[in-house]
């Protein structure tokens, strides 16, 4: 069976495993990412994919890496990335330095999102959006069997949408309201000290603001804790006004929710669903399906092998071929980068 490497490079830790053309993940090797600069962060991808290419032996085609940032396509070159704080790093260049494989690089939500698609929540279906609620929000949309890609690689940033553009948090980007200020890991954050001044006995004020975390805020409310339930009801508020407008302009079938606020499952989906329900406009109410994502952090990872055996990021087996502007970059053999994006 064929095999790729898919490596996923986060802003604090990268993991290179080899994934089976099955989807099947057999081998990972772990490092975090202490030093942020690029030759520090190029050695560390070195010394996760070495071995994990030596663990796979043979009919390995390529090597995937999903990255955060805005990745340029042809050349593998992180133009942008807040995560790492770097400007114009040409990481394929470096990637294709060491290794005599085929290198492709694109945006980690758009490889998570892939990786879903064929192997996760998104299977079997045509109109797909995955979102990953984490630090910030990540995401992607398959449309009628195609994985999304837009104009700059920017289709799938949902978490750059207005949701509250008078009354919202700043983002992260310089503008007010966004979905990802609202609605991330950090947004739920943001709507607990929000709320704060009505709860003065909360308990979630014991914790220091700054060790103030999602998981925490989650857990009060799930165990009935009035500060952290107001929070979290603005915070589904939130997400229902966005998983509308995901709605509006995917129709999808199927919108999973990955990263760790979704672990809270039907205590989140719940709620959710029905306000969703209740203001959907565009397409028959409850004919959306949104379930939690199945693959967790395995998809980036899953997602960027997939697109090193497919030869790019193609959801359907075939479409490399079938799609010239995608092909003129997959179709070179060993060194060409398809693929990119916004940052996740
Ligand atoms: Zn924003």
């Amino acid at each position: 069976m064929r095999r790729a490497i898919g490596v996923d490079l986060g802003g604090s830790h990268a993991m290179a495993t080899v994934v089976e053309e099955s989807g099947t993940i057999t081998v990972r090797h772990e490092q975090d990412i202490v030093d942020r600069s690029p030759n520090a962060v190029f050695a560390t991808l070195e010394a996760v994919i070495r071995p994990a290419l030596a663990d796979a032996k043979d009919k390995v085609v390529g090597i995937g890496i999903g990255s955060p940032g805005n990745v340029d396509p042809k050349t593998g070159t992180i133009r942008w990335s807040p995560n790492f704080n770097w400007t114009n790093v040409p990481l394929g260049d470096a990637m294709r330095a060491k290794f005599d494989l085929p290198v492709f690089i694109a945006n980690d939500a758009r490889c998570a999102t892939l990786g879903e698609y064929v192997f996760g929540a998104g299977r079997g279906t045509r109109n797909f959006a995955l979102l990953t609620l984490g630090t910030g929000i990540g995401g992607g949309i398959v449309a009628e069997g195609e994985l999304a890609l837009g104009n700059q690689m920017g289709a799938g940033e949902f978490g750059h949408h207005t949701i509250r553009s008078e009354s919202g948090f700043i983002c992260g980007c310089g503008r007010v309201g966004c979905f990802e200020a609202q609605c991330s890991g950090t947004g739920l954050i943001r709507h607990a000290v929000a709320v704060a001044p009505s709860f003065p006995r909360s308990k979630l004020l014991d914790v220091p603001k700054e060790k103030l975390g999602s998981k925490a805020i989650r857990k009060a409310a799930q165990a009935g804790d009035g500060h952290a339930l107001a929070a979290w009801k603005n915070w589904i508020d939130d997400l229902a006004t966005g998983l509308v407008n995901v709605i509006a302009f995917v129709n999808p079938e199927v919108i999973a929710m990955g990263g760790g606020v979704s672990s809270a499952g039907d205590f989140m989906l719940e709620p959710v669903r029905k306000l969703v329900d209740e203001r959907t406009t565009t397409v028959p109410k409850g004919t959306t399906k949104i379930i939690r994502a199945l693959l967790g952090n395995d998809a980036g990872a899953v997602g960027a092998a997939t697109m090193a055996l497919r030869g790019g990021l193609v959801a359907t087996l075939g479409a490399a071929a079938a799609a010239p502007a995608r092909a003129d970059s997959a179709g070179a053999p060993n060194h060409s980068i398809p693929a990119a994006a916004e940052a996740g």
